[in-house]
Protein backbone atom coordinates (compact mmCIF):
# COMPACT_ATOMS: atom_id res chain seq x y z
CA UNK A 1 0.00 0.00 0.00
CA UNK A 2 1.49 3.50 -1.28
CA UNK A 3 0.56 6.14 1.85
CA UNK A 4 -0.70 9.39 0.44
CA UNK A 5 -2.09 12.77 1.35
CA UNK A 6 -3.85 15.22 -0.21
CA UNK A 7 -3.55 18.86 0.06
CA UNK A 8 -6.94 20.91 -0.91
CA UNK A 9 -8.93 19.11 0.36
CA UNK A 10 -11.98 20.88 0.45
CA UNK A 11 -11.55 22.33 -2.37
CA UNK A 12 -13.63 20.66 -6.04
CA UNK A 13 -10.68 18.03 -7.36
CA UNK A 14 -9.77 17.75 -3.75
CA UNK A 15 -12.68 15.99 -2.82
CA UNK A 16 -12.77 14.08 -5.47
CA UNK A 17 -8.97 12.64 -5.01
CA UNK A 18 -10.07 11.79 -1.26
CA UNK A 19 -12.81 9.32 -2.80
CA UNK A 20 -10.75 7.82 -5.59
CA UNK A 21 -7.38 7.49 -3.13
CA UNK A 22 -9.83 5.72 -0.28
CA UNK A 23 -11.55 3.71 -2.87
CA UNK A 24 -8.62 2.28 -4.36
CA UNK A 25 -6.82 -1.27 -3.16
CA UNK A 26 -3.31 0.04 -3.34
CA UNK A 27 -3.89 3.47 -1.95
CA UNK A 28 -3.79 4.33 1.57
CA UNK A 29 -5.35 7.56 2.08
CA UNK A 30 -3.42 8.18 5.12
CA UNK A 31 -3.81 12.37 5.66
CA UNK A 32 -5.53 15.52 4.29
CA UNK A 33 -5.03 19.56 4.53
CA UNK A 34 -6.72 22.70 3.70
CA UNK A 35 -5.85 26.05 4.58
CA UNK A 36 -9.43 26.01 5.90
CA UNK A 37 -9.62 24.93 9.35
CA UNK A 38 -12.70 23.06 9.88
CA UNK A 39 -10.70 19.81 10.53
CA UNK A 40 -13.15 17.64 9.23
CA UNK A 41 -13.32 13.84 9.19
CA UNK A 42 -12.26 12.99 5.62
CA UNK A 43 -15.17 9.92 5.70
CA UNK A 44 -17.60 13.17 6.52
CA UNK A 45 -16.34 14.75 2.74
CA UNK A 46 -16.88 11.62 0.50
CA UNK A 47 -19.93 9.93 2.50
CA UNK A 48 -17.78 7.04 4.01
CA UNK A 49 -18.48 8.18 7.77
CA UNK A 50 -15.81 8.52 10.64
CA UNK A 51 -12.69 6.99 9.41
CA UNK A 52 -10.20 8.59 11.98
CA UNK A 53 -8.05 10.71 9.08
CA UNK A 54 -8.72 14.16 9.85
CA UNK A 55 -7.88 17.07 7.29
CA UNK A 56 -5.38 19.47 9.08
CA UNK A 57 -4.11 22.62 8.08
CA UNK A 58 -0.58 23.34 8.28
CA UNK A 59 1.21 20.80 5.81
CA UNK A 60 4.15 20.51 7.82
CA UNK A 61 2.57 18.75 11.00
CA UNK A 62 0.50 16.86 8.37
CA UNK A 63 3.27 15.03 6.91
CA UNK A 64 4.98 14.60 10.05
CA UNK A 65 2.00 13.06 12.15
CA UNK A 66 0.82 11.20 8.90
CA UNK A 67 4.44 9.93 7.31
CA UNK A 68 2.96 10.01 3.60
CA UNK A 69 5.52 8.57 0.63
CA UNK A 70 3.18 10.91 -1.85
CA UNK A 71 1.26 14.30 -1.62
CA UNK A 72 -1.46 15.02 -4.18
CA UNK A 73 -1.76 18.90 -4.72
CA UNK A 74 -4.90 20.31 -5.90
CA UNK A 75 -4.71 24.15 -4.11
CA UNK A 76 -4.07 27.37 -6.34
CA UNK A 77 -1.14 29.30 -8.16
CA UNK A 78 0.15 30.80 -4.75
CA UNK A 79 -0.35 27.89 -2.45
CA UNK A 80 1.54 25.57 -4.63
CA UNK A 81 4.55 25.91 -4.75
CA UNK A 82 5.19 26.05 -1.15
CA UNK A 83 3.67 22.75 -0.73
CA UNK A 84 5.56 21.25 -3.06
CA UNK A 85 8.81 23.11 -0.97
CA UNK A 86 7.47 21.39 2.18
CA UNK A 87 6.44 18.12 0.33
CA UNK A 88 10.12 17.62 -1.37
CA UNK A 89 12.04 18.89 2.09
CA UNK A 90 10.34 16.06 3.93
CA UNK A 91 11.02 13.36 1.16
CA UNK A 92 7.73 13.46 0.00
CA UNK A 93 7.02 12.50 -3.95
CA UNK A 94 4.29 15.46 -4.91
CA UNK A 95 1.83 14.22 -7.71
CA UNK A 96 0.41 18.18 -8.39
CA UNK A 97 -2.30 19.12 -10.93
CA UNK A 98 -2.58 22.55 -10.16
CA UNK A 99 -2.18 24.81 -12.85
CA UNK A 100 -0.64 28.17 -13.37
CA UNK A 101 3.18 27.33 -12.42
CA UNK A 102 5.67 28.88 -14.66
CA UNK A 103 8.67 27.70 -16.27
CA UNK A 104 11.19 29.18 -13.58
CA UNK A 105 8.37 27.52 -11.16
CA UNK A 106 9.19 23.79 -13.01
CA UNK A 107 12.85 24.33 -12.94
CA UNK A 108 12.53 25.23 -9.21
CA UNK A 109 10.73 21.52 -8.53
CA UNK A 110 13.36 20.03 -10.79
CA UNK A 111 16.45 21.19 -8.72
CA UNK A 112 14.89 20.67 -5.83
CA UNK A 113 13.98 16.78 -6.85
CA UNK A 114 17.63 16.63 -7.80
CA UNK A 115 19.32 17.91 -4.54
CA UNK A 116 16.86 15.72 -2.37
CA UNK A 117 16.61 12.55 -4.65
CA UNK A 118 12.62 12.91 -4.34
CA UNK A 119 10.60 12.35 -7.33
CA UNK A 120 7.93 14.22 -8.39
CA UNK A 121 4.66 14.75 -11.56
CA UNK A 122 3.48 17.46 -12.44
CA UNK A 123 0.63 16.72 -15.14
CA UNK A 124 -1.29 19.80 -16.66
CA UNK A 125 -4.27 17.38 -17.47
CA UNK A 126 -4.99 13.78 -15.56
CA UNK A 127 -7.82 12.98 -18.07
CA UNK A 128 -6.46 10.36 -20.32
CA UNK A 129 -8.76 11.59 -23.31
CA UNK A 130 -7.10 15.02 -23.10
CA UNK A 131 -3.52 14.06 -23.04
CA UNK A 132 -4.89 12.28 -26.31
CA UNK A 133 -6.07 15.56 -27.45
CA UNK A 134 -2.89 16.89 -27.28
CA UNK A 135 -0.99 14.24 -28.62
CA UNK A 136 -3.46 14.41 -31.95
CA UNK A 137 -3.06 18.12 -31.70
CA UNK A 138 1.01 17.56 -32.20
CA UNK A 139 0.59 15.27 -34.96
CA UNK A 140 -2.03 17.33 -36.74
CA UNK A 141 0.21 20.69 -36.78
CA UNK A 142 2.83 18.38 -38.72
CA UNK A 143 0.01 18.95 -41.85
CA UNK A 144 -1.90 21.88 -40.73
CA UNK A 145 0.65 24.38 -39.04
CA UNK A 146 -2.42 26.94 -38.95
CA UNK A 147 -4.13 26.70 -35.56
CA UNK A 148 -5.99 28.01 -32.62
CA UNK A 149 -7.20 26.87 -29.09
CA UNK A 150 -10.43 27.63 -27.39
CA UNK A 151 -10.11 26.70 -23.76
CA UNK A 152 -13.46 26.76 -21.77
CA UNK A 153 -13.82 26.29 -18.08
CA UNK A 154 -15.95 27.43 -14.84
CA UNK A 155 -16.01 30.66 -14.01
CA UNK A 156 -14.32 29.79 -10.49
CA UNK A 157 -10.93 28.64 -12.36
CA UNK A 158 -8.12 31.40 -11.34
CA UNK A 159 -5.69 31.05 -13.92
CA UNK A 160 -5.91 31.47 -17.77
CA UNK A 161 -4.94 30.62 -20.14
CA UNK A 162 -5.58 27.07 -18.90
CA UNK A 163 -2.21 24.78 -18.34
CA UNK A 164 -4.48 22.23 -20.87
CA UNK A 165 -4.12 24.94 -23.67
CA UNK A 166 -0.39 26.72 -22.39
CA UNK A 167 0.86 22.49 -22.95
CA UNK A 168 -0.77 22.03 -26.25
CA UNK A 169 0.53 25.14 -27.80
CA UNK A 170 3.92 24.03 -26.76
CA UNK A 171 3.58 20.33 -28.10
CA UNK A 172 2.62 22.16 -31.24
CA UNK A 173 5.44 24.59 -31.14
CA UNK A 174 7.70 21.69 -30.94
CA UNK A 175 6.48 20.46 -34.10
CA UNK A 176 5.72 23.40 -36.38
CA UNK A 177 7.97 26.28 -34.73
CA UNK A 178 6.98 29.64 -34.01
CA UNK A 179 4.99 31.85 -36.95
CA UNK A 180 2.29 34.65 -37.15
CA UNK A 181 -1.06 33.67 -38.54
CA UNK A 182 -4.01 35.47 -39.83
CA UNK A 183 -3.76 38.57 -41.79
CA UNK A 184 -0.09 40.31 -41.28
CA UNK A 185 -2.19 44.08 -40.81
CA UNK A 186 -5.35 42.99 -38.50
CA UNK A 187 -6.74 45.17 -35.93
CA UNK A 188 -7.89 44.76 -32.98
CA UNK A 189 -10.58 46.93 -32.16
CA UNK A 190 -11.52 45.89 -28.84
CA UNK A 191 -8.53 44.91 -26.97
CA UNK A 192 -7.56 41.02 -26.12
CA UNK A 193 -10.26 40.63 -29.74
CA UNK A 194 -7.97 37.99 -30.34
CA UNK A 195 -7.23 35.88 -28.13
CA UNK A 196 -3.62 35.40 -26.15
CA UNK A 197 -0.61 34.71 -28.18
CA UNK A 198 2.13 31.48 -27.53
CA UNK A 199 4.61 31.55 -30.62
CA UNK A 200 2.07 32.64 -32.89
CA UNK A 201 -1.13 30.25 -31.55
CA UNK A 202 -4.22 32.44 -30.75
CA UNK A 203 -5.78 30.78 -27.15
CA UNK A 204 -9.17 31.95 -25.95
CA UNK A 205 -10.15 31.07 -22.82
CA UNK A 206 -14.09 31.42 -22.14
CA UNK A 207 -15.58 31.21 -18.15
CA UNK A 208 -18.67 30.56 -17.68
CA UNK A 209 -20.77 28.45 -14.77
CA UNK A 210 -22.03 24.95 -16.36
CA UNK A 211 -18.66 23.89 -17.31
CA UNK A 212 -15.77 21.93 -16.35
CA UNK A 213 -12.65 21.36 -18.54
CA UNK A 214 -13.13 21.62 -22.35
CA UNK A 215 -10.51 22.50 -25.06
CA UNK A 216 -10.73 22.67 -28.87
CA UNK A 217 -7.55 22.84 -30.90
CA UNK A 218 -8.66 24.12 -34.41
CA UNK A 219 -6.63 23.51 -37.79
CA UNK A 220 -7.32 25.66 -40.74
CA UNK A 221 -6.01 24.42 -44.03
CA UNK A 222 -6.93 25.14 -47.85
CA UNK A 223 -11.01 24.58 -47.83
CA UNK A 224 -10.79 22.74 -44.79
CA UNK A 225 -11.06 23.12 -40.68
CA UNK A 226 -9.99 19.92 -38.66
CA UNK A 227 -11.26 20.44 -34.56
CA UNK A 228 -10.07 17.84 -31.95
CA UNK A 229 -12.33 18.34 -29.30
CA UNK A 230 -11.95 17.13 -25.37
CA UNK A 231 -14.86 17.53 -22.24
CA UNK A 232 -14.28 16.60 -19.28
CA UNK A 233 -17.95 16.36 -17.78
CA UNK A 234 -17.16 15.97 -14.56
CA UNK A 235 -14.02 15.88 -12.16
CA UNK A 236 -14.11 11.77 -12.37
CA UNK A 237 -12.17 12.25 -15.35
CA UNK A 238 -8.93 13.30 -13.92
CA UNK A 239 -9.17 10.44 -11.71
CA UNK A 240 -7.35 6.94 -12.77
CA UNK A 241 -4.99 9.59 -13.85
CA UNK A 242 -4.38 10.90 -10.61
CA UNK A 243 -4.38 7.22 -8.87
CA UNK A 244 -2.22 6.05 -11.60
CA UNK A 245 0.59 8.75 -11.27
CA UNK A 246 0.09 8.28 -7.09
CA UNK A 247 1.09 4.47 -7.76
CA UNK A 248 3.66 5.69 -10.05
CA UNK A 249 5.90 8.43 -8.59
CA UNK A 250 7.21 7.02 -6.32
CA UNK A 251 9.38 4.97 -9.10
CA UNK A 252 9.97 7.81 -11.43
CA UNK A 253 13.54 9.40 -11.88
CA UNK A 254 13.38 13.16 -10.76
CA UNK A 255 10.84 15.11 -12.14
CA UNK A 256 8.16 14.52 -15.17
CA UNK A 257 5.83 16.66 -16.11
CA UNK A 258 3.17 15.25 -18.25
CA UNK A 259 1.04 12.44 -17.87
CA UNK A 260 1.85 11.13 -21.32
CA UNK A 261 5.48 10.22 -20.36
CA UNK A 262 4.47 7.84 -17.59
CA UNK A 263 1.78 6.01 -19.25
CA UNK A 264 3.86 3.63 -21.19
P1 LIG B 1 -10.87 24.81 -5.56
O1 LIG B 1 -12.22 24.20 -5.54
O2 LIG B 1 -10.73 26.29 -5.36
O3 LIG B 1 -9.98 24.03 -4.49
C1 LIG B 1 -8.73 24.45 -4.00
C2 LIG B 1 -8.70 24.17 -2.50
O4 LIG B 1 -7.36 24.38 -2.03
C3 LIG B 1 -9.60 25.12 -1.70
O5 LIG B 1 -10.26 24.43 -0.68
C4 LIG B 1 -8.58 26.12 -1.16
O6 LIG B 1 -9.01 26.81 -0.01
C5 LIG B 1 -7.44 25.18 -0.86
N1 LIG B 1 -6.17 25.84 -0.58
C6 LIG B 1 -5.79 27.13 -0.83
N2 LIG B 1 -4.53 27.33 -0.40
C7 LIG B 1 -4.10 26.14 0.11
C8 LIG B 1 -2.88 25.71 0.70
N3 LIG B 1 -1.84 26.55 0.88
N4 LIG B 1 -2.77 24.43 1.12
C9 LIG B 1 -3.83 23.57 0.98
N5 LIG B 1 -5.01 23.93 0.45
C10 LIG B 1 -5.14 25.20 0.00
O7 LIG B 1 -10.13 24.50 -6.97
P2 LIG B 1 -10.30 23.19 -7.88
O8 LIG B 1 -11.35 23.40 -8.90
O9 LIG B 1 -10.36 21.99 -7.00
O10 LIG B 1 -8.91 23.23 -8.67
C11 LIG B 1 -7.67 23.16 -7.99
C12 LIG B 1 -6.53 23.24 -9.00
O11 LIG B 1 -6.54 22.08 -9.83
C13 LIG B 1 -6.60 24.43 -9.98
O12 LIG B 1 -5.30 24.93 -10.19
C14 LIG B 1 -7.13 23.81 -11.26
O13 LIG B 1 -6.74 24.52 -12.41
C15 LIG B 1 -6.46 22.46 -11.19
N6 LIG B 1 -7.05 21.38 -12.00
C16 LIG B 1 -6.19 20.52 -12.57
C17 LIG B 1 -6.64 19.43 -13.26
C18 LIG B 1 -5.65 18.47 -13.84
O14 LIG B 1 -6.06 17.45 -14.44
N7 LIG B 1 -4.36 18.70 -13.67
C19 LIG B 1 -8.03 19.22 -13.36
C20 LIG B 1 -8.90 20.12 -12.75
C21 LIG B 1 -8.41 21.20 -12.05
P3 LIG B 1 -9.69 28.30 -0.26
O15 LIG B 1 -10.98 28.00 -0.94
O16 LIG B 1 -9.84 28.85 1.13
O17 LIG B 1 -8.72 29.07 -1.09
Amino acid sequence: MIRVMVCGAYGKMGREVLKAVYNDGDLDLVGAMDVNSGFADIGELIGKGKTGVIVGNDLETVIHSTKPQVMVDFTNPDAVMPNIRCAIANGVCPVVGTTGLSVSNIEEVKQLCKEKQVSALIAPNFAIGAVLMMKMAQDAAKYLPHVEIIELHHDQKLDAPSGTALRTAELITKTRGSFRQGHPEEVEKLAGARGSDYEGIRIHSVRLPGYVAHQEVIFGGLGQTLTIRHDSISRESFMPGVVFACKKVINLDGLICGLEHILN
